[in-house]
């Protein structure tokens, strides 16, 4: 998930930030502690002191599924960041094993 945001992201996703991605931290946008998954569709890279001011300020973000990051000002003006690559989530890993076939109804023999 690392590498992937940071060649999605290039940069920090923050107002007019252009610090590289991979001198930047990673940041749930939706809080881990509320919920958010720890997913490429829930991550981008923030610089130290953009991460400070998500945090510690009245600015909301909301990220899209390409990883552009939208933040919302105290004052409700609305800024969005791009990501260098805008590429969506990876597609979701095929199923292990296929389903079982439905049951008959019957008991099914031992397995031994
Ligand atoms: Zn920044």
């Amino acid at each position: 998930m690392k590498r992937y945001t940071e060649i999605r992201d290039q940069t920090c996703q923050g107002i007019g930030c252009n610090r590289k991605a991979t001198h930047s931290e990673i940041d749930h946008t939706v809080p881990w502690n509320r919920g958010g998954p720890t997913a490429v569709g829930n991550l981008v890279h923030l610089c130290k002191a953009c991460h400070r001011l998500k945090h510690q300020s009245s600015f909301s973000t909301r990220q899209t599924p390409t990883g552009a990051l939208t933040w919302t000002s105290p004052g409700g003006k609305i800024y969005t960041h791009e990501p260098a690559n805008p590429i969506g989530s990876p597609t979701p890993a095929a199923p292990a094993r296929p389903p079982l076939p439905p049951s008959t109804g019957r008991a099914d023999p031992p397995p031994f």
